[in-house]
């Protein structure tokens, strides 16, 4: 089935500007706010302000400007709060999309982790 945007999803609600959000910051094409529930020091969830529900739903649907303007704006943050990995212990990108990584607001986002050791991505049997 394609792609259905919901519009009264939550962070489409934040882009209206119905409810709050801590900016961290914002573009032509992208907006970027503080994680209400932090998992790290630094949890920043940057997203589109257009209406793309997934990872491959803007990567697939988006203009080049958009994405473009996405991926330098994922950049910008990480030398701004200081976790660019050229220069520091580094950070982690995570994107959920769908049912089986429990994405929880189907409006696109990733969000950039830093600030402490954030162990492996998905734990191993041995671990
Ligand atoms: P996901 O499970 O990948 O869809 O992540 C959704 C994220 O959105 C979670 O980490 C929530 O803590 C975060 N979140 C939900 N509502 C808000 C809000 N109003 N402002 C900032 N972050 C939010």
């Amino acid at each position: 089935m394609p792609y259905a945007y919901d519009d009264q999803n939550i962070f489409a609600r934040i882009l209206r500007g119905e409810i709050p959000n801590d900016t961290v910051m914002e573009t032509e094409h992208t907006l970027a706010f503080r994680d209400i529930t932090p998992q790290a020091p630094v949890h920043v969830l940057v997203i589109p302000k257009g209406p793309y529900v997934t990872y491959d739903h803007f990567c697939d649907q988006a203009s080049d400007a958009e994405i473009v303007d996405f991926a330098r704006t994922c950049a910008a943050i990480c030398k701004q709060e200081g976790i660019a990995a050229d220069t520091t212990p580094g950070y982690r990108a995570i994107s959920n999309a769908g049912e089986h990584p429990i994405q929880e607001v189907p409006h696109y986002h990733m969000h950039l982790l830093g600030g402490r050791p954030l162990g492996r991505m998905l734990a191993r049997a041995d671990d």
